[in-house]
């Protein structure tokens, strides 16, 4: 900047100097100056012209030549229009390889508005969801996926999960569908082929159930077998030196077919993805079983089993699934606590759900196994478990029953003190007490 102030200056004061220098020697100063001044500006306005000639051209080759101040003007836009069009070459570089990354993708991604109009789609959610671009753009996303458990999804608004539908462009495959919100009123449709996933969990699943189905029989006959036995031992008719062999094998075809029937269970839940039946079931009744059974099950240990069931209420799902839920924790309490300790067996329902708690002063569990014991044959301690006649299974028989509900579990648990177990159910599979407007209800508590 000082340097094209200096040039300039030097300029128009050599300018005027040599306008002065002629006036003095051949006479008339003054209009030798006006000369100067006149020239100087004839300079400026060619400069200018140059300028605005090379501005209409669109700056697009070097600056004309200038002098001067012009010279340092004309500089500085030409090496600033050079940065600009560095830097907006750059940013379609950069656009076009994350376009073309996101197409490269096997992830099908949609870009939706606020309103859920596409946007974009890459080539894997064309092939994947069946889209057309550009032909699809500005459709509604309900027009192009309609399949009840999307729109479900939508309806829900619960964004944090995906759903599995048929793939709307082959039915035999299936997708896995989420929305992800990315930036302000956008929303990015994900979507990714499970088709082989789904193939190989059936076929494990198919598997368990048929190795299940396949033992089912035999153990079936050598129960049998071994109960005529038992009897024969009672009747003294087998010799003293079978009978402990005889009983042990008997507590382990019960423990066999336990296992069976919990593996078969666990299939049938886990291939069904909601409640097998739904049905009216009537809480007080299935919870007063539930109690003779631990108290069956407790025998000798007298366990003190104490009931607080908010009576009358009626919820609506699968008596046979409700029936495991409550079992498997109960069985557990009595399992895990000792001798004469106190279980509670609890259901109550309040504004916004429903609740089956059980609660025991059995001997807890490390909070580092918690996240842990629904899944399958995990135990804290294998060797107990085994000892009380436990398959492994039953913590998630309760999580699959569970979340055909959307349902979840609550664990809390003290080493040494005892355990919480809690069922959450949302309200709405409550039938009776129906929920008031104001969200309360009138029902209230009665101890057994
Ligand atoms: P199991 O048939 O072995 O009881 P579960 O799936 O029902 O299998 O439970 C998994 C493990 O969780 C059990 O092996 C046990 O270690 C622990 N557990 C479950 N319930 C209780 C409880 N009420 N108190 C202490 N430990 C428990």
């Amino acid at each position: 900047m000082r340097r094209a102030c200096l040039a300039e200056l030097r300029i128009v004061g050599g300018l005027f100097a040599a306008a002065a220098a002629a006036g003095y020697f051949t006479g008339g100063v003054l209009w030798w100056l006006a000369g100067a001044g006149v020239l100087y500006a004839a300079l400026n306005a060619r400069n200018a012209a140059r300028q605005l000639r090379w501005f209409d051209d669109g700056r697009d080759g070097p600056p004309p030549d200038a002098f001067g101040l012009w010279a340092e003007v004309l500089r500085r836009l030409y090496q600033e229009r050079r940065e600009a069009r560095e830097a907006a070459r750059e940013a379609a570089a950069h656009v076009e390889q994350y376009e073309r990354s996101v197409q490269a993708l096997p992830d099908g991604v949609v870009i939706l508005d606020a309103d859920l109009h596409i946007r974009w789609s890459n080539a894997a959610a064309q092939r994947l969801i069946g889209l057309q671009d550009p032909e699809d753009r500005g459709q509604h996303i309900d027009n192009l996926l309609r399949h009840p458990e999307f729109m479900d999804y939508r309806r829900r608004g619960e964004l944090d999960r995906f759903v599995q539908i048929p793939a709307p462009s082959a039915p035999d495959n299936v997708v896995m569908v989420g929305l992800v919100p990315f930036s302000a009123g956008q929303l990015l449709l994900v979507c990714r082929d499970v088709t082989e996933r789904v193939r190989i969990d059936r076929v494990r699943r198919d598997f368990l159930s048929n190795v299940s189905h396949e033992l089912r029989t035999p153990i079936t006959v050598l129960g049998g077998y071994l109960e005529m036995l038992r009897d024969a031992a009672a009747a003294d008719e087998l010799p003293v030196r079978w009978r402990r062999p005889v009983d042990a094998m008997h507590d382990q075809t019960i423990r066999m077919r336990r296992l069976v029937e919990n593996l078969l269970l666990l299939s049938r839940m886990e291939s069904l993805g909601h409640p097998d039946a739904r049905e009216e079931i009537d809480i007080d009744f299935l919870a007063a079983q539930v109690r003779e059974e631990s108290r069956v099950l407790s025998g000798e240990r007298d366990h003190r089993i104490e009931l607080e069931v908010q009576p009358g209420t009626r919820v609506s799902g699968s008596v046979s699934e409700f029936r495991a839920m409550f079992s498997n924790l109960v069985r557990n309490a009595v399992q895990y606590t000792p001798a004469g300790g106190l279980i509670r067996i609890e259901w109550r329902v309040d504004d916004d759900a429903a609740w089956f708690v059980v609660t025991d002063e059995g001997e807890g569990i490390e909070s580092e196994h918690w996240s842990r014991l629904t899944e399958r044959f995990y135990r804290v301690d294998k060797g107990r478990s085994r000892e009380a006649g436990g398959t492994g299974l039953g913590l998630a028989i309760v999580k699959h029953a569970l979340m055909h509900y959307d349902g979840d579990l609550e664990i809390e648990s003290e080493p040494g003190c005892g355990s919480r177990f809690a069922c959450r159910f949302p309200r709405d599979i409550v039938i009776h007490p129906p929920a008031s407007p104001s969200g309360g209800h009138a029902a209230g508590a009665d101890a057994a």
